[in-house]
């Protein structure tokens, strides 16, 4: 299902002009309009999900195998040196555009760029509280 109000749904439908690096009959992959890096590119499913927790799991494989590809065609064709493998969900996490999408940002040798986190530690307490919280079935 399309939302007529979401931008990348108009995107990955061809409604809004891209730069398309690879489109099938479930994604569309772009060129980020503001890349944090030469290459940078979103992949962005044609039916309208917000994000991680409403994709359907049939989306997944398919998204991770379409990473991959252009992933090593960036590797083979820019000449990267890393790639970092991003998905935003939630205004705290950094989602901006409220329509699934996966990116995919070649890395550089001093590309000024640090998409890292802040490593902190936990005390064995708080860590064994939420293992208890988080263990899965
Ligand atoms: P988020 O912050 O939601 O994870 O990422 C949204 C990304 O979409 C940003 O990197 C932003 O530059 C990109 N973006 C937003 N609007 C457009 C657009 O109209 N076209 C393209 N190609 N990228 C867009
Ligand atoms: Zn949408």
């Amino acid at each position: 299902m399309k939302k007529d109000d979401c931008i990348f749904c108009r995107i990955a439908n061809g409604e809004i002009p891209s730069r398309t690096v690879f489109e099938d009959y479930a994604v569309r992959v772009i060129l980020d309009l503001s890349p944090a890096t030469k290459g940078h590119a979103l992949i962005i499913p044609k039916d309208h999900f917000e994000d991680l927790y409403e994709l359907p799991e049939e989306y997944l494989t398919h998204i991770a195998v379409v990473s991959k590809k252009i992933g090593q065609l960036m590797k083979e064709k820019l000449g990267t040196d890393g790639l970092n493998v991003v998905q935003n969900n939630g205004e705290t996490a950094g989602q901006t555009v409220k329509h699934y999408h996966m990116h995919l940002i070649p890395r550089y040798r001093d590309d000024g760029q640090n998409i890292l986190w802040e490593p902190h530690t936990l005390e064995d307490a708080v860590m064994d509280g939420i293992l208890g919280e988080l263990t899965a079935e």
